[in-house]
């Protein structure tokens, strides 16, 4: 998978390091394992998904992350982007609204003895202030449009990455705060189910 995802244009080492060291099939439901290495989607219960591999490493390698940094990810789910994001940053706080995934999510960083992240259950659009600011924040569900408050969140110099747009298609965007200044651009076309809460769609 790691060669395919190189083949594909990731060029980051640490990010191929990472998918590479991150057992997938431990985070998908057991009858699904034997499909963990393939670049899919997985259907985790709930209706939510664990994104596909190479989705996780192109947003990994958009935030820039060299080792030192506290990154905010929205949307929890199964953990992977959160695993993967522990051995690329110092600090992961993940914020998941369903409690079953947020419960689920704990329990497998147990497990894989990842201690760096932690897990919040609550309404990601609105980010957490109190552990900000966030020198990189990753919203892993498809918003109408990027969360004002996670914009207040990001650090000088902060790379936000998430998909924004349609509820059936969004633009996946890197937003790149310069001081009072934003530089958002455009990484692709990708399909994420809904971000809802107080900045993202309604239930
Ligand atoms: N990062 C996850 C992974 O690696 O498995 C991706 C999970 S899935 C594509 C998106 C997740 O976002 C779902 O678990 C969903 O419940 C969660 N979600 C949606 N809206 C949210 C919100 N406002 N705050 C926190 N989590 C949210």
């Amino acid at each position: 998978m790691v060669a395919r995802l190189a083949e594909a244009g990731v060029r980051d080492s640490r990010v191929l390091d990472a998918i590479g060291a991150i057992p997938r099939h431990e985070l998908v439901p057991e009858a699904l394992a034997s499909q963990a290495y393939q670049n899919a989607a997985l259907p985790i219960g709930e209706g939510q998904t664990i994104s596909a591999p190479g989705v996780v490493a192109v947003m990994s390698q958009a935030l820039e992350l060299t080792g030192g940094e506290t990154v905010l990810e929205v949307g929890t789910g199964s953990a992977y982007q959160a695993a993967i994001l522990s051995r690329l940053a110092a600090r992961v706080v993940s914020i998941e609204r369903v409690p079953r995934l947020a419960a689920q999510a704990r329990k497998t960083l147990d497990r894989l003895g990842i201690h760096n992240v932690v897990v919040y259950l609550g309404d990601g659009t609105r980010g957490r202030a109190s552990d900000g600011p966030y020198d990189a924040i990753v919203v892993t569900a498809g918003g109408p449009t990027v969360p004002e408050p996670l914009l207040h969140q990001l650090a000088d110099g902060g790379r936000l990455v998430g998909p924004f747009g349609r509820r059936d298609e969004q633009r996946l965007v890197r937003v790149r705060r310069d001081g009072d200044r934003l530089h958002t651009e455009a990484l692709g076309r990708v399909r994420f189910v809904d971000l809802i809460g107080a900045h993202g769609w309604g239930r």
